[in-house]
């Protein structure tokens, strides 16, 4: 698995496995299967309610706690109550400690929410902080104020709306950009766009993989989500081709600025900057 160095010198896998969603009754087995595949990288939240189940495939795996990469979210509110909301991720996922949370949308306050994750840091109960759902102007607050620099801001990205300004942001403050729906949720649009089929067909590969792949060349951490073993196993295996640069500039211009997961028309201008 290859990794990138986030700011705070830690190693994170570029590729992760996204668990929004899953069916409840196949959360356990679905995690457990890619930590068996290979993922090192879990993607959870408070939010979705599985921090429980996933902690379960964890230990289940039998995987050391310092191979894998545990990432959640808090969508709290307020010092105390963000606080807390670390130790009920602790408890829920089982482990001593957290690779990454997340504030997982711009929530009101989130500078008090953020000093919170900040005090759990000193405490050694979380590892890095970042933010998701963040437009520029939110990270820079958090910059000009932070006490400990976010690592990440992990946005909706995918071929349809690529994000292209917002990385360009990261990348220059030395953040990681994290695309959340990488496969666009699975949207025909992607999985049956021609661009992707044919280029699939010169490298032996599905829509999905260079969909994957042309985010990772991008500079773009990924955490697609799948039921489906074939599926998962598929969208593990992009890093044994390589896209040229002409074909990358030819998938940038799919970009179409558009939000599969129907974020609010605000909402998407806040955030597409
Ligand atoms: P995704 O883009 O990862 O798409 C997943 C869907 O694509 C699957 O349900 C399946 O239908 C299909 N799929 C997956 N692999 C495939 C393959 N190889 N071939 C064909 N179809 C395939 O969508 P997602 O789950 O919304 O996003 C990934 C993860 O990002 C989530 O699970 C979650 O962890 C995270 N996320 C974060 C936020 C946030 O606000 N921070 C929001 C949404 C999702």
């Amino acid at each position: 698995m290859e990794t990138v160095t986030l700011n705070n010198g830690m190693e994170m896998p570029l590729l992760g496995f996204g668990t929004y969603q899953l069916d409840e009754n196949a959360t356990a087995a679905a995690v457990l299967a890619a930590l068996k595949t290979g993922y090192r990288l879990i993607d959870t939240a408070q939010y979705y309610g599985n921090e429980q189940t996933v902690g379960q495939a964890i230990r289940q795996s039998g995987i050391g706690r310092d191979q894998l990469f545990i990432t959640t979210k808090t969508p709290l509110s307020g010092y105390a109550e963000a606080k807390a909301g670390v130790d009920d991720s602790l408890m829920a996922c089982g482990v001593d400690y957290l690779d990454l949370m997340l504030i997982h949308w711009p929530v009101p306050n989130f500078m008090e929410t953020y000093e919170a994750l900040e005090d759990t840091v000193k405490e050694g109960k979380v590892r890095a902080l970042g933010l998701s759902n963040f437009n520029a102007a939110q990270v820079q607050r958090v910059l000009d104020e932070a006490r400990v620099k976010p690592v990440l801001d992990q946005v909706e990205t995918h071929l349809l709306w690529q994000q292209a300004k917002l990385h360009a942001y990261l990348t220059e403050h030395d953040l990681v950009h994290q695309a959340w729906s990488p496969l666009g949720q699975g949207t025909p649009a992607i999985l049956n766009s021609p661009a992707l089929l044919a280029l699939g067909a010169k490298y032996h590969k599905t829509p999905a993989q260079v969909a994957l792949r042309f985010l990772i060349e991008e500079g773009v951490a990924v955490i697609p989500k799948a039921q489906h073993l074939a599926h998962l196993k598929e969208n593990l295996a992009v890093f044994d081709f390589q896209l040229t640069e002409e074909e990358r500039a030819q998938l940038r211009q799919a970009d179409q600025r558009r939000s599969v997961e129907g974020w609010p028309q605000s909402m998407q201008v806040e955030a597409d900057y």
